[in-house]
């Protein structure tokens, strides 16, 4: 696959790598280089990833462009692509694997690095290995907005651009992701070893991850003892927490195949994505999913049908059926309790009370009823909150008579309460800013035209999205009239 000559330099990227993902053995990966893009550029780059990832203050050289665009190799890296299948849109669809990502290795602190764009791979079915600049630079923000808001998910260093072409419906120039997680394993690994009978890789594979990232499932004394079905049973809850804080912030995923479920309950692989501007429970972001299988209000389902298949993988290990389904039973728990716990904290309330549930569901039904614009609303009810000013809030609804019941409701709920506090409370749970598709879609648009400041605007604010960034309020308000027309298919 490679292009690179023999004597290619190497670029010390001044990371310390160990062996991870590797040491499964050549059963779960092919390796390779990179194929290089040429003349590449500077996109956006995140200085907190990296310095989570420990890279000097001079990282931004030339020669980490070349390496990140796979032109120069990285010193004590040997760089692959994995393999892994999946259930596509509810279908089994057989291998996938990374069609178009290339892991470069794992640092000594435990943070893998992935190419994403870097050319094709074994795994590629026909691809051409490369993404397209707007999805990498729509990846570069949502992974950094999630992380900003407090959502896990993977993260990303820096998109590095090139003006060679690819051909999605239309000729685009290519860019690379650099992608940084502690794993980059999805539910599809299992599935994969599992369809092909190799219950040998399938067992390394869950010992590996249950070594590394589920260590407290070796000790348990839940399903006696049983190791794997207290990994299911852990990774249950970890989704249950994702779906929970997807669901509270009003984050639509768009193609929740199980190939696209991290095993550590990250948010993985930003595609379609949208965060809800007008709250619609049934909207689709994804213009490619025609009946709405992964609209926003199925999302938690389609998690469960996905921990299902999950289950179903790790059933050669676990070896009982009866108690594979009683650990996913968990999920069911889970996901209403923390999406509860989230839901209270928007409303600045610290403990629960019985008619929580009802206060929660009435305000969303209001929402629904007048497609209110959902982030708008919530920060408008925490400044309500501190100020005591109702207009903003109550204008944003025209059935005015629903809104002030509820209003009475929530009053009535704080009463006992500190307004400061639970203000204070609310303006850390309701964000000002999260990454609508138009904000991303002008910031696209600027960068196809050599200009990345817009990019590196709505990073800076996304980073800290509870803050009030004076005079950013351009960047919080309504979509205008032309968000509702764009359109974001799985065309990346
Ligand atoms: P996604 O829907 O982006 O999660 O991708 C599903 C599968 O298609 C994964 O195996 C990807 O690696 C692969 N894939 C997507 N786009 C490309 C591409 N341009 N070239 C090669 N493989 C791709
Ligand atoms: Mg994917």
């Amino acid at each position: 696959m490679s292009l690179l000559a023999e004597d290619t330099d190497v670029a010390d990227l001044g990371l310390r790598w160990k062996p991870g993902f590797s040491t499964l053995g050549p059963a779960f990966f092919t390796a390779l280089q990179p194929t290089p893009l040429p003349d590449p550029y500077w996109v956006c780059r995140s200085e907190a990833v990296a310095r989570e990832l420990g890279l000097p203050a001079d990282w931004p050289s030339d020669s980490t462009l070349s390496a990140l665009t796979g032109s120069m190799q990285i010193a004590g890296t040997q760089p692959f692509a994995t393999v892994y299948s999946g259930h596509q849109f509810g279908v089994w669809a057989g291998q996938l694997g990374d069609g178009r990502a290339i892991m470069i290795g794992e640092t000594e602190a435990g943070l893998e690095v992935q190419l994403k764009g870097a050319g094709r791979t074994p795994y590629s079915r026909g691809g051409d290995g490369r993404a397209v600049l707007r999805s990498s630079i729509r990846e570069f923000l949502c992974s950094e907005a999630m992380h900003g808001l407090g959502i896990p998910t993977t993260r990303a260093l820096c998109v590095t651009g090139s003006d060679a072409r690819v051909r999605r419906e239309e000729l685009e120039s290519a860019a690379v992701v650099t992608r940084v997680a502690p794993s980059f394993i999805r539910f599809g690994h299992f599935e994969h070893f599992a369809a092909n009978q190799r219950e040998d890789e399938l067992r390394a594979l869950a010992d590996y991850v249950i070594d590394r990232y589920y260590p407290a499932c070796r000790t348990t004394e839940r399903f006696d003892g049983n190791a794997y079905a207290a990994f299911l049973e852990a990774v249950s809850e970890r989704t249950a927490a994702l779906l929970a804080q997807w669901q509270a912030v009003g984050f639509c995923h768009g193609v929740m195949n199980t190939d696209n479920m991290s095993i550590l309950g990250l948010t993985i692989d930003y595609g379609p994505f949208q965060f809800l501007d007008g709250f619609d429970p049934r909207h689709i972001c994804n213009h490619s999913d025609t009946g709405g299988r992964y609209a926003f209000n199925q999302q938690p389902n389609v998690a469960y049908w996905n921990l299902f298949c999950l289950a179903q993988a790790l059933l050669p290990l676990i070896g009982d059926q009866e108690v594979a389904v009683a650990a996913l039973e968990s999920y069911k728990t889970v996901f209403p309790t923390e999406f509860e716990a989230r839901m209270r904290a928007k409303l600045g309330l610290t403990d629960s009370a019985e008619g929580d549930r009802a206060l929660i569901e009435g305000v969303l039904k209001l929402l629904a009823a007048g497609k209110v614009d959902y982030t708008i609303f919530w920060r408008r009810l925490s400044h309500f909150m501190a100020d005591g000013q109702v207009e903003p809030v109550r204008d944003l609804f025209l059935d005015r008579e629903g809104f002030d019941a509820w209003l009475l409701l929530f009053s009535e709920r704080h009463v006992k309460g500190q307004r400061s506090q639970a203000a204070d409370l609310m303006l850390k749970s309701n964000p000002k800013f999260v990454l609508r598709n138009h904000l991303g879609q002008q910031a696209i648009e600027a960068s196809q035209q050599k200009d990345n400041s817009g990019v590196a605007v709505l990073l800076a604010l996304l980073e800290t999205p509870f803050e009030e960034h004076p005079g950013a309020d351009a960047y919080a308000g309504f979509p205008p009239d032309w968000a509702s027309t764009i359109e974001i298919s799985c065309s990346s």
